[in-house]
């Protein structure tokens, strides 16, 4: 089946077309700026365009990929719609796209104020311009809903929980879910029987405890902010932090929102970039801020695989996946150096080789399994789709 899947942010929609047959993107694109001057960018059998346009809202956005498909002779082959939706709530799976759901995901929008009506939006106009095609919702909290309580929970007074559904969601659920799968062929083992450790690191960053194939618990919590350090994220603080911070300098809410979301992680600790390249390439000749960005983005991996591996009673492998994950030699060989009490070994060779001629294993042969493994969030978001649509 080709499945369009559409990713509907606050002001772009990224979208891919998606041959779940032989798993391979035929088309795929970005509509950015939306409200403000917009820009497409796509690629297509065809051709590929690139330009500016009046884009006042997600309408004319999702108008624009229409007319893009049509261009490249795709329209008529596509069978469905898969949309990415960052925060499902009570969802526990993917569901079919209703005015229900709809309804739903705009009633969480306190939950990801950026996100939640963007989604929402974005399936109305997908019906109004598909109308034929049927749709489905893939949560990226979902694949969590099956952490216990005591994982969940977030030490505050319950009644919170009970009235506001204050609680751990976690988030990253289809990379997680997509490549618990993989590891599980690659290491040639039933799902119900694997637990795994993955560590999807990306821009965003969480890693996730994986109990005979379901997770069991999360970095990432109410929100994408807890857990890791991230790219410009700050990852778990003491909440003191923000009190002392706000009282010292007078910031209000939204100025501590944009410390703790947008300069914090990596690009705070270094003074210098969120980008893990740019901060290899400096700390190697020398750039301090680089180094201790890099140093505590590993150390706290480490600290925090270390905490959620006690809802595993063993892990067969470690996975590790995300921009960051699949290709910085320099992470992964630090993160396992910190994991030396669980007894891992890096093997240079094949980590220099991101696993590519190991079978993707880059531990030493004899030590407790690590991996490599690159994510496919479209593929499963698509492949979900064929199965409900
Ligand atoms: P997103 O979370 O936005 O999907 P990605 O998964 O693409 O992000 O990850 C982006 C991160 O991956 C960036 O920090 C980038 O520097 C890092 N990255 C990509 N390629 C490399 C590489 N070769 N070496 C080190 N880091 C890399």
């Amino acid at each position: 089946m080709r499945v369009l899947v559409l990713n509907c942010g606050s002001s772009s929609v990224k979208f891919a077309v998606i041959d779940t047959k032989t798993q391979e993107s035929i088309s795929s694109g970005l509509v950015e700026n939306i409200g403000v001057d917009g820009h497409v960018k796509a690629k297509g059998p065809e051709g590929k365009i690139d330009f500016n346009f009046d884009c006042p809202t997600h309408a004319e956005a999702v108008a624009e990929v229409q007319k893009f498909l049509g261009e490249q002779k795709l329209i008529d082959s596509i069978e469905a719609i898969g949309h990415r939706v960052v925060h499902g709530g009570k969802y526990i799976k993917s569901e079919k796209v209703t005015q229900e759901v709809i309804d739903y995901i705009r009633s969480i929008t306190l939950f990801a104020p950026l996100h939640e009506p963007a989604h929402a939006t974005g399936m109305e106009c997908a019906m109004k311009f598909f109308p034929k095609l049927p749709q489905v919702a893939v949560f990226d909290t979902a694949f969590h809903q099956t952490m216990p309580r005591k994982a969940f929970l977030y030490g505050i007074p319950y009644k919170f929980y009970e009235q506001d559904a204050i609680r751990r969601y976690g988030f990253h659920g289809t990379s997680h879910r997509f490549v618990t799968g993989e590891a599980c062929k690659i290491l040639g083992k039933k799902p119900e029987e694997t637990c795994l450790i993955t560590a999807h690191l990306g821009n965003g960053s969480s890693c996730s405890a994986i109990l005979n194939g379901k997770c069991a618990d999360t970095t990432m919590g109410f929100t994408p902010l807890d857990g890791l350090i991230m790219g410009t994220r700050s990852g778990s603080i003491d909440p003191a932090i923000l009190f002392f911070i706000s009282k010292k300098y007078g910031y209000d809410i939204d100025r501590l929102d944009k410390m703790v979301n947008k300069e914090s992680g990596l690009l705070g600790l270094s003074g210098l970039s969120n980008d893990m390249r740019t901060l290899s390439q400096a700390a190697s000749e020398g750039n301090v801020g680089a180094q201790i960005a890099i140093e505590t983005f590993c150390y706290k991996l480490a600290r925090e695989i270390g905490g959620i591996a006690m809802a595993l009673p063993r892990i067969d492998a470690l996975v590790f996946t995300g921009g960051i994950g699949e290709n910085s030699f320099l992470v992964r060989k630090t993160v396992m150096e910190n994991l030396a009490l669980l007894g891992y070994q890096i093997d240079d060779e094949r980590n220099m080789k991101s696993g590519k001629e190991s079978g993707h294993i880059i531990s030493k042969d004899g030590t407790p399994t690590a991996m490599v493994v690159a994510t496919n969030e479209e593929l499963l978001i698509a492949l979900d789709t064929e199965a409900m649509a």
